[in-house]
């Protein structure tokens, strides 16, 4: 939410500390004008009118008794300066990283002292903001310390060039600069990226990694470390399954400093945890995604009610928001970002009103996450599911080739409701119009899903592809449910653009078959570049011999053939193709809500999830645990709910 939205960010960071966190720190603050990152709201702290902002959060944070953290960062060549036109600054003359804007410029000595006198400022503001641990920030190649640091960033001929000890130089001073002023009234952390994971390429954790740690070893109060950039910090469970995967990185740091190391890497298990911290591997245990899936982790170990942990799934849909620039989501706490907007609380429902039952049909995402929140409200919950097993997509998707995470959704929400005397759940129950009113029950929520069109409509064939009566044509929806493409060469066209498609090509390609993948957008799956995985990708396709084919509509399918034509010129091609797979748009499951709408039995018909607006899970489990909230609420306070935001005061 950052800076546009500081009621919202207090809120949240503040439902942090009532979890247990011992220290909630905020996103990456930007401490100057030169370092803006719009159209993104990270936190930002250009002056003094910024502080108010900010004691929000600190205030929140200080009430549930922890610390609050500042990440102080100035972006160099990676902020475009989009809003205040300012030049960029980088070490050495550089392209700028994040768009296309104009270059970044050298920085003289002046530059320098200026930054210093910058870092200094935003310090003293965080000071007088209220927190207690102060960050300099040399992480995710997103800030000058960390361009310094880095040869590829740093050709300078001067004393912050050259040598190591002289590209730890800013650091150094910056780190002493923040200590002098913080007169042990509040911490000063270090959060530095040990290794950039590229190899010899860039700066590895065995060499240079090491030799910045031992340069500044006891100057930190604390050492918080990870490694660069972003997409492999924040690795997702496609493609990095293991939790606490940057445990090898914080070892070698612990065994330099005496000072506490912290560090990251999705923990999600407690026993991880504990043994890591026994073990001497970290002080402190490290947690952006962790602590957004389940704000109230640490109080669930604390309570030794770890079975109760809503452990995230690695799919960083909560990086998608920040990548588009709106409000944080979460798919698998959809309270997450809420919490001040609408007042939801990740733990606490409102008890039912007078209505004492509900039925839910449907067991995907949308339908558990409505009938766990119902009965935690104190309802009778009934669920019905047509499929011998339950979760829906969840379920479907999860069988999938680097998906086996995202089972998280349902065996959380499962592991609930099982346990709950108040729910009777149903398998192997496909409900008509006649077995719902036969039930008796007078609140309906209908979260019967979607599915894959198997005609090809879309975002580009508005009206469907031309497909001959004998080609082999497959859904998603099939090939989930263990139908096989026939022999011959598999063509996926993939006109839908998020991550499905890929998912398939790599799961197919894994399972013999030989595939081409087919796309109407300029690379495989862009929707991935939202969630920091887009290169691996591609690459995970180029790795399986898959031939990908860009910027390429599929127009027909003939029998071993099918017709392309090219998204610019509209020039036709023809390919081999044995069966396609068209992973193109979806429809809505509506049949028994159109049968049971305004029957005069039923008190509430309502429908959630994909079969209200086919979208990600996220969206899924949002929809379905809004219906529980808002059950027996006014539609006007309902309706309301949309309305409140943040408006700018009109100051200069
Ligand atoms: P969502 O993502 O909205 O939760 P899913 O597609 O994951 O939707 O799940 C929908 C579920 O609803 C599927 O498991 C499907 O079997 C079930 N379903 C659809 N229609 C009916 C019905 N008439 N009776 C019972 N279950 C149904
Ligand atoms: Fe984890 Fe996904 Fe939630 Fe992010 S959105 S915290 S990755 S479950």
């Amino acid at each position: 939410m950052g800076y546009q939205r500081p009621r919202a960010e207090a809120a949240m960071r503040g439902m942090k500390a009532e979890g247990g966190w011992a220290v909630v720190c905020n996103q990456e603050t930007e401490i100057h004008p030169t370092s803006d990152l719009s159209p993104f709201a990270e936190g930002r702290l250009w002056d003094d009118r910024d502080i108010p902002g900010l004691r929000l959060m600190t205030d929140a944070i200080h009430e549930h008794g922890s610390l609050a953290g500042i990440e102080l960062a100035h972006n160099g060549s990676h902020a475009p300066n989009l809003l205040t036109r300012a030049p960029a600054l980088a070490p050495s003359d550089s392209i700028i990283d994040a768009g296309f804007a104009p270059q970044a410029r050298a920085m003289d000595k002046e530059d320098i002292r200026n930054l210093r006198r910058w870092h200094r400022d935003a310090a003293r503001r965080s000071i007088e903001a209220g927190f207690d641990i102060i960050y300099v920030y040399a992480g995710h190649h997103m800030t000058i310390p960390h361009h310094f640091l880095l040869p590829q960033h740093n050709d300078r001929m001067d004393e912050y060039g050259g040598s190591l000890e002289n590209r730890v130089r800013l650091t150094r001073e910056l780190l002493e600069d923040t200590l002098e002023l913080a007169e042990g009234k509040c911490g000063v952390a270090f959060r530095f990226a040990i290794d950039e994971v590229q190899g010899a390429d860039g700066m590895q954790a065995e060499e240079e990694g090491r030799g910045v740690v031992e340069l500044l070893a006891e100057l930190p109060d604390l050492w918080d470390v990870n490694v660069a950039d972003w997409p492999n910090d924040s690795q997702t469970t496609r493609f990095q399954p293991e939790d606490g995967y940057q445990t090898k990185y914080l070892e070698m740091v612990k065994q330099i400093t005496s000072k506490p190391v912290v560090g990251v890497g999705r923990f999600t298990s407690p026993d991880m945890m504990a043994s890591l911290v026994r073990k001497g591997v970290l002080d402190m245990i490290g947690a952006a995604r962790p602590s957004i899936s389940d704000p109230f982790l640490p109080k669930k170990i604390e309570d030794g009610r770890v079975d109760e942990i809503r452990e995230c799934i690695g799919c960083n849909i909560c990086v998608s928001a920040d990548s588009q620039g709106v409000p944080i989501r979460c798919t698998q706490n959809p309270t997450m970002g809420e919490e001040w907007r609408r007042g939801w609380h990740p733990e606490k429902i409102a008890a039912k009103g007078t209505e004492e039952a509900a039925l839910v049909v449907g067991s995907g995402p949308a339908g558990l996450e409505c009938a766990m929140q119902l009965a935690r409200r104190g309802y009778h919950v009934t669920l019905a599911e047509a499929g011998k097993e339950l979760g829906g997509r969840v379920r479907r998707e999860a069988g999938l080739t680097g998906l086996a995470a995202w089972s998280r959704v349902m065996d959380y929400r499962l592991g609930d409701l099982q346990q709950r005397g108040n729910v009777d759940i149903f398998t192997d129950s496909p409900l008509g119009r006649d077995e719902v009113l036969e039930l008796g029950v007078p609140n309906v929520f209908l979260a019967t899903g979607a599915r894959w069109r198997r005609d090809g409509q879309g975002r580009t064939a508005r009206f469907g592809i031309e497909i001959a009566d004998d080609a082999m044509v497959l859904t998603p929806d099939d090939v989930m449910d263990g139908i096989r493409p026939g022999n011959g060469p598999l063509v996926i066209y993939d006109d839908d653009h998020g991550y499905l498609g890929g998912v398939l090509a790599t799961h197919l390609a894994d399972l013999g078959h030989d595939v081409t993948f087919v796309t109407s957008a300029n690379m495989v799956s862009p929707f991935t570049e939202l969630t920091l995985e887009q290169g691996r990708v591609q690459k995970s396709l180029l790795e399986r011999d898959v031939q990908i084919i860009t910027a390429q509509a599929v127009d027909r399918i003939e029998t071993e053939v099918c017709q392309l034509s090219c998204m610019y010129t509209g020039r036709a091609s023809r390919l081999d193709c044995g069966s396609a797979l068209l992973v193109t748009r979806r429809d809505r499951v509506t049949r028994l809500f159109d049968d049971l709408r305004g029957h005069a039995d039923l008190n509430k018909v309502e429908l959630i999830g994909d079969a209200a607006a086919p979208g990600l899970i996220a969206d899924a489990v949002y929809s379905g645990h809004r219906a529980a909230r808002n059950f027996e609420r006014l539609p006007e306070e309902v309706e309301q709910d949309y309305y409140r935001r943040e408006i700018t005061a009109l100051e200069g």
